[in-house]
């Protein structure tokens, strides 16, 4: 890119800059400030430049597909469900959660063991490239570092990174706990993290040729822990809001988008989202303190909650993202085609579109969707009703968005 820090513009709201990787944070109202003055001087000199564009003709910009990135004996399966399944529904967008599932060369240790190659990776590159799909791969930035009893990768190399390195793993893991153990998180703050972080991210979005990232940043439960040396005292907002921009300033100057989970910039208590699928640690204040060319992935699985109006009215693209209750997600899908067709021309591109989630392995997936009840398979049901899974979701879904788009 041309530029060593951009901004970008989105139906005319200026972004933001600053943050360097090795600066040292001692204000953040303050570099918020420069933050701001930075975007409006650098805003006549640059501009990202998005590869990806959506047609904003059609129902949803946005018709995506999110899933785990697949094992490499699932590789050639899941090139070919991309070719059978996602082309004729009209997807458009592939959401890779792949954290480590790569074998970076900048940190190897990071990597999975059976992790993706290059060569792996290329074939689903090629055949999105060929059906003209956006893919967005993902690694879990801030929280989800570790899961059950096990580190995740990052902390197990790097255990100073850790946030609460007073708080131990269980042997067993049960919810809830007296640590109010969910996942780790690390240190936004720690002066090394993010030298390892933006390595394997330029590197993961290399090999994916990728022009956007998806850095999780959701449920994050350990931030600002009043034992960090570093974070005890600052406000949990502004940490969260200061880790977002800085993730958010390394991509544009490589040309990118940062895309996260909504569910910290909601609050938890008066809406009675709770603490999951909302924040009760006051993070929400963040939505007013950053970039607003983030994309929001507004989940909510249960309810067809509204909340993609208020990240829309705050300026942000959002896009609703369902699990494996496929009436929810009809009615999300419903909900998302009457925002767009009942804005303002200001607010209607921001109503960016669905994505099918479904938090699986991608076999399970394939195996359900063949309708294959592996055990795998069965496991992902809802819990109330075997016939609520994500795979019948996701045709849910795309058969109300083929319908959106006959009637257009
Ligand atoms: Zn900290």
């Amino acid at each position: 890119m041309k530029h060593a820090c951009l901004t970008k513009t989105y139906d005319n709201e200026v972004l933001s800059c600053a943050f360097q990787p090795a600066q040292k944070i001692t204000s953040f109202r303050l570099k918020m400030a420069l933050c701001l003055v930075s975007a409006i001087t650098l805003l006549f000199f640059s501009q990202v430049d998005i590869k990806a564009q959506y047609s904003d003709d059609s129902v949803f910009p946005v018709k995506g597909f999110c899933i785990n990135s697949p094992s490499p004996s699932e590789l050639d399966r899941f090139v070919k469900f991309i070719s059978d399944e996602l082309v004729p529904r009209g997807v458009n967008t592939l959401l890779l959660l792949g954290d480590y599932n790569y074998q970076f060369k900048t940190y190897p240790q990071l990597s999975d063991s059976g992790a993706l190659s290059r060569d792996d990776i290329k074939k689903i590159v090629a055949v999105c490239k060929k059906n003209k799909f956006r893919i967005i791969p993902q690694i879990n930035l801030l929280g989800h570092q570790s899961w059950s009893n096990k580190t995740g990768n990052l902390l197990k190399h790097f255990p100073e990174f850790d946030e609460t390195p007073h708080i131990k793993m269980p042997e067993k893991y049960v919810w809830p706990n007296d640590d109010f153990l969910y996942c780790k998180s690390y240190c936004p703050l720690h002066p090394d993290v993010h030298k390892v972080l933006f390595a394997v991210i330029d590197e993961l979005c290399d090999v994916y040729e990728a022009d956007a990232f998806h850095a999780g940043m959701d449920e994050v439960f350990y931030l600002g822990d009043d034992k960090c040396p570093r974070c005890q005292g600052i406000d949990k907002a502004e940490l969260f809001a200061g880790e977002v921009i800085r993730v958010r300033n390394h991509l544009a100057t490589r040309g990118r988008e940062l895309w996260i989970w909504g569910d910290r910039l909601l609050e938890g208590k008066i809406t009675g989202l709770g603490f999951w699928e909302a924040a009760y640690n006051y993070t929400w204040r963040a939505i007013d303190m950053i970039p607003k060319d983030v994309v929001i992935c507004d989940w909510h699985y249960e309810r067809p909650d509204q909340t993609a109006v208020y990240f829309a009215m705050k300026g942000f693209r959002v896009v609703t993202c369902p699990w494996r209750t496929p009436a929810t997600a009809v009615i999300q899908t419903e909900d998302m085609a009457r925002w767009r067709k009942y804005a303002t021309p200001e607010m209607r591109p921001r109503y960016y579109g669905m994505v099918q989630t479904t938090w699986m392995d991608t076999g399970g997936f394939m195996d359900g969707f063949y309708g294959n009840l592996s055990a795998r398979a069965v496991g992902a049901a809802h819990p109330k009703n075997p016939d609520f899974t994500p795979w019948a979701t996701f045709k849910a879904m795309f058969t109300k968005i083929a319908e959106l788009e006959k009637m257009k």
